[in-house]
């Protein structure tokens, strides 16, 4: 049996933060873009990868809850986060974030929380991103860019139509900064002949551009079946299964509980 490295998330000491939303903007259909300016405390020290327990408040008649959300911010920046969130159908807090959460608006969350981050080692790295997932491999690039970690790094994001894909703009910049990084966005329906890029599930691009990855790291992070999908193709790469570390966007029946 494998021991992949599933990252625990982390319930217990976590702070209560205060903060305002300063930044809502849509970047695909079902997934928004946050910005949070911190008020109390008025800053968050957090390692890249980490999430928040963001909270929702009363709408709808609906019960407050508290929800999982990755930092998509470089933890450089320490008095103003940002997050990548997906709409959940029949969900409690994402539709409240994308359809009553207002601009100048107070919010609360906890964190930072979970041990998903890059190690120390200095070996290529395979990233695969899927949806929202972008988020924390976000955090972790931009954090390796600004310690100046300069590991060969090639980030697959998987998406189902060109409508999907968010972030082209800074990550066409990051490419062009960054020689150590190489990005690949894979899309699985709707290819329009004039998308010169992949076009298949993102696993099936990783199974068709990967080679032997024996010496690779590789760090996963989006929606459960993407994640159990990817790991026999990269354990059939011969990457060591210690080696691979991934979030997956979902929780444990008994961590769901309000604040
Ligand atoms: C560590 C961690 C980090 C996360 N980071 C992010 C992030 O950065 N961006 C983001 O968009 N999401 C992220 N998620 C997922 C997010 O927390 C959930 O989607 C959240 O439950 C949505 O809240 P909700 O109240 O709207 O829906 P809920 O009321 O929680 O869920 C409604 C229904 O959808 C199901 N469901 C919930 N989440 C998922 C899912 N991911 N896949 C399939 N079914 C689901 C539930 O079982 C339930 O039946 C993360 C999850 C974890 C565990």
């Amino acid at each position: 049996m494998f021991s992949l490295n599933k990252m625990e998330p982390t319930m217990s000491l976590s702070t209560k933060y205060h903060g305002i939303l300063d930044y809502k903007q849509a970047l695909a259909p079902d997934i928004i873009h946050l910005g949070i300016r911190l008020v109390e405390p008025d800053h968050l020290d957090f390692t890249a990868g980490q999430y928040i327990r963001l909270d929702s408040q009363p709408y709808d008649q609906k019960p407050v809850v508290s929800r999982p959300f990755s930092l998509a911010s470089a933890p450089q920046q320490k008095n103003r986060i940002e997050l990548i969130i997906r709409r959940t159908a029949q969900g409690v807090c994402t539709p409240w974030i994308f359809d009553h959460l207002a601009l100048g608006q107070d919010l609360t969350f906890s964190g930072p929380l979970g041990k998903f981050k890059l190690t120390s080692g200095n070996g290529p790295i395979l990233m695969i991103a899927g949806g929202s997932g972008m988020s924390a491999i976000w955090s972790i690039l931009q954090d390796m860019r600004a310690r100046k970690i300069h590991r060969p790094t090639t980030c697959f994001f998987g998406a189902r139509t060109r409508n999907d894909l968010y972030f082209t703009r800074p990550i066409a910049e990051f490419v062009q900064a960054c020689p150590w990084f190489t990005f690949i966005p894979a899309l699985s329906e709707n290819a329009d002949n004039q998308w010169q890029g992949q076009t298949g599930l993102v696993t099936d691009v990783v199974d068709r551009l990967v080679p032997e990855a024996s010496s690779y790291e590789a760090y996963l992070c989006g929606a459960p079946g993407m994640i159990n999908a990817c790991k026999p193709v990269l354990l059939a790469k011969n990457i060591r299964p210690e080696h691979v570390f991934y979030d997956p966007f979902i929780e444990q029946k008994q961590d769901r509980v309000a604040p």
